[in-house]
């Protein structure tokens, strides 16, 4: 199947509260712009090079949203345009994108990257890591950010059970942080080979690349 009917009948199988992030890195134009073409203006990306690249050169009505992790020096160059950031995975990390925030005159998104999986290999909180982030944005409000939900990644495994329990924690975090900020509305959770699990648990966005673009060559 080409990339738009592969993308049309993922959208079909959607329920309509579900935002889908078409995970497109390493991919070329092209297929961008295949995807674009049936509607899709939420894009992926995981190095900020090669997202910004593809801002400059393909339509400008596109959300791009930094799914990989996130150097502090590199904030600068997504900052002008980055739609959503989900890998914020410590507190330096949002202090600087608040600095570049203010510096392009906006308010940028982020989501919180929490760790679910028994992989040490995964970035992100711990419970005790994120109660200390949330003290610390009430004490000290950064207003050139919006922390907008959380995010996470689940066991790479065919595991089911396994899967759905890491994303039930995750929903739990979610429901906690819920009762501590305003304005938290995205769970982002669930890619190619578990978003129907992660829509069963609580999740408001996916994240899917290979389904779509077919297996990436790195
Ligand atoms: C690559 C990537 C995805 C998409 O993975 P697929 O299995 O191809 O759907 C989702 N989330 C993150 C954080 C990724 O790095």
């Amino acid at each position: 199947m080409g990339i738009k009917q592969q993308l049309k009948s993922l959208k079909a199988e959607l329920p309509e509260n579900i935002s889908l992030v078409a995970v497109s890195k390493t991919k070329p134009y092209i297929d961008l712009e295949h995807a674009y073409e049936c509607g899709q203006r939420i894009f992926g990306e995981n190095k900020i090079q090669e997202m910004t690249l593809k801002w400059e050169s393909l339509p400008k009505d596109i959300q791009w949203h930094m799914i990989g992790h996130v150097q502090t020096n590199k904030v600068k160059y997504m900052a002008p345009y980055v739609s959503l950031i989900h890998g914020i995975d410590r507190h330096k990390l949002l202090k600087e994108i608040n600095k570049q925030g203010a510096k392009n005159n906006r308010v940028i998104e982020c989501l919180l990257q929490m760790h679910i999986a028994q992989e040490e290999t995964k970035f992100g909180f711990n419970l005790e890591e994120l109660k200390e982030v949330v003290n610390e944005l009430k004490i000290n409000p950064l207003p050139n950010i919006k922390i907008k939900g959380l995010m996470g990644m689940a066991t790479f495994t065919e595991n089911k059970d396994q899967i759905r329990k890491e994303f039930k924690i995750l929903k739990q975090y979610f429901d906690w942080i819920q009762t501590q900020l305003t304005e938290i509305t995205e769970l982002s959770m669930g890619m190619s080979g578990d978003y129907s699990i992660a829509i069963e648990e609580g999740s408001t966005m996916i994240r899917v690349g290979s389904k779509i673009f077919g297996k990436r060559n790195y």
